[in-house]
């Protein structure tokens, strides 16, 4: 139980560990960039099963609405007379909304007339927008620097969001007719993530220390001139809440690749406005209608999460379609991260450490990576949350990693001392007979074929029943044990010291003559002699032992043999009065 609950203090110490050390070392910025794409994997999916609305269409300058407007009418950009008239067209079915994704500019090609024409239809109707553009661009290519109040978003900001990804210093002037006539111009600014893609669009942009809101927003929105930006950053109007990240910017929900929205060519709007029999599919009543370039000539495509080509005035449709259906992504908050991650690693190490077989182990985590995968778009696709999925199995990963690790030292551990036990003898600490026996047999082996010698010395301690029987059996333990140590810290580290059984030792003495192996054993008689023993009245005694030494090759070629003439030479020590080596 103890082991268990250490185990998970490790996993969530690892954890947030890991965590610290990605987002403290820019890695995370790495991982971000993956998470991204996640993000796009998700809304790829997702989207395949989500519906544009049907009440957002969009008149595309596509590429055969360019080439008309050059072979027909003869130049580009269109005279702005025409947009007018293309106006009057579409309000006469009274759309809830029309809008410009479309930045009537000033320049040297401006004509005063069609300027006019085109200023008065934004006088005339209320439903009409057009966008404008903040930038960084030189000042003084970027006049006017003031615009109106009218244009100006109040936002009463609780959170800490500072907008300063989305604060301009510039502004592309359009025509001031246009300006003077209406207040519902509203930016197209966006914003991309590093890798380019965009993702997310801010709500208002700060230009010159005012707020400007986004063109889809506000006409989504029409007459909105207040806003609250909350403490948790979500931005809440008349009964609406819309999630901002750390930037401000709003993440969009897509609705599929590009192409998803109803789209009606420009030109056939032309032709049937100058009285040409064409068939066109248009009903403009109550709905949204933008009008924008999709022509890969014209240049104005993103990239975005569903497609590589995505047009700008598509980008717009989605924003006002995420406000339709109040559909804004959350990004999950960075604890709901950790907690994930922690949760992760926890089921992770469980697995790792509750299965033995590493493909069992390996199925399961994988299983597990599938499972959090789909939890994350189930998540996006039901509750609009950008769940981290990323991170948290990268940290499982190196979790899991770290288990095994754990899991393997403490299996070597366990195999260290289930040796121990198997191979020693618990009172003494000295190996056991069946060690001893086995190391005979290597002993053997090993001189055999190197050639050499080596001994072996039995011990016997001398009158030991004696001893039991005067001072009592714990303290003839503690003789064997004392006999054990002095033996065993008197001999050399390569020489092998067993309790061969009851009071009696041996020592295996690999590379060692008879000579010399009669000189150890002489030595530790002479040392066991010598040692003092507390005896249970507080008085000492001494114990003595008595040896028989026999050398391979010399004596015997068999461990048996060995054996029993070490025996022998131990019976004559005893014969000849104990506390000696015997001969
Ligand atoms: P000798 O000098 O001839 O060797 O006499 P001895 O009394 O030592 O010989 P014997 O073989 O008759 O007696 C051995 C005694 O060792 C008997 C047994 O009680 C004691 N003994 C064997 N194993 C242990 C043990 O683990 N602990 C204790 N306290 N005594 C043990
Ligand atoms: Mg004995
Ligand atoms: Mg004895």
């Amino acid at each position: 139980m103890f082991k268990k609950l250490l185990y998970v203090l490790f996993s969530i110490a690892l954890t947030l560990l890991v965590f610290y050390g990605f987002t403290h070392s820019g890695l995370d910025a790495f991982i971000d960039g993956i998470e991204n794409k996640t993000f796009d994997l998700r809304q790829s999916v997702i989207s395949k099963h989500r519906t544009a609305s049907k009440d957002i269409m969009i008149i595309t300058i596509d590429d055969a609405s360019y080439e008309y407007a050059l072979d027909n009418i003869g130049e580009w950009p269109l005279p702005r007379g025409l947009y007018a008239d293309l106006v009057e067209f579409v309000e006469k079915q009274k759309p809830r909304t029309l809008a410009f994704d479309m930045l009537f500019v000033k320049s040297a090609k401006n004509n005063a007339a069609e300027d006019k024409k085109l200023a008065n239809v934004f006088k005339k109707y209320d439903n009409l927008y057009t966008a404008m553009n903040f930038d960084y661009q030189a000042e003084d290519l970027r006049r006017p620097q003031n615009l109106p109040q009218k244009f100006e978003i109040t936002l009463n900001n609780l959170s800490n969001i500072d907008f300063e990804e989305n604060a301009f210093t510039n502004y592309r002037p359009i025509v001031e007719d246009i300006i003077n006539n209406t207040s519902n111009i509203g930016t197209v600014n966006i914003s991309r993530s590093n890798d380019g893609i965009l993702r997310k669009a801010p709500v208002l942009v700060k230009y010159r220390d005012n707020f400007y809101p986004q063109m889809s927003f506000l006409m989504a929105n029409g007459g909105l001139r207040e806003v609250t930006l909350n403490e948790n950053n979500t931005l809440t109007f008349a009964d609406r809440v819309i999630p901002l990240d750390k930037d401000g910017n709003a993440i969009l929900n897509w609705y599929g690749a590009s192409g998803s929205y109803q789209e009606i060519p420009l030109y056939k709007i032309i032709k049937k406005m100058n009285g040409e029999n064409i068939e066109l599919n248009a009903d403009f009543k109550d709905k949204i209608v933008f009008v924008g370039m999709t022509a890969n000539s014209l240049f104005d495509l993103k990239t975005t999460p569903t497609d590589k080509l995505f047009p700008g005035v598509e980008v717009l449709a989605t924003y006002v379609n995420n406000i339709l259906d109040n559909n804004f992504v959350t990004k999950a908050p960075i604890a709901c991260t950790i907690l994930l991650s922690v949760l992760i690693s926890l089921i992770i190490g469980f697995i790792t450490l509750k299965f033995v077989s590493v493909s069992a182990m390996i199925f399961l985590t994988l299983l597990t990576y599938m499972g959090y995968t789909i939890f994350t778009f189930q998540m996006m696709k039901h509750f609009n949350l950008w769940v981290d999925l990323v991170s948290p199995l990268i940290f499982a990963t190196i979790v899991f990693i770290a288990m095994l690790i754990v899991k393997y030292v403490i299996k070597s551990k366990d195999f260290e001392q289930q040796y121990k036990l198997a191979t020693t003898d618990g009172l003494t600490g000295l190996y056991n007979h069946r060690y001893f026996q086995e190391q005979m047999t290597s002993a053997l082996e090993h001189s055999k074929r190197y050639e050499t010698e080596f001994s072996l010395i039995i011990i016997d301690i001398d009158y030991f029943k004696k001893f039991n029987d005067n001072y009592g059996h714990q303290c003839g333990d503690r003789v064997l044990r004392l006999v054990a140590q002095t033996l065993k810290k008197n001999v050399r580290a390569t020489d092998i010291v067993c309790r061969y059984g009851g009071e009696e030792m041996s020592i295996i003495l690999p590379n060692i003559g008879y000579n010399d192996a009669i000189f150890t054993a002489q030595k530790l008689c002479k040392m066991v002699s010598e040692k003092e023993v507390h005896t249970n009245n507080d008085k000492t005694a001494n114990v003595t032992i008595s040896l028989g030494v026999a050398t391979y090759p010399k004596d015997a070629q068999t461990t048996q043999d060995l054996i029993k003439i070490a025996d022998e030479r131990l019976y004559h020590a005893k014969e000849n009065g104990r506390n000696q080596v015997g001969g």
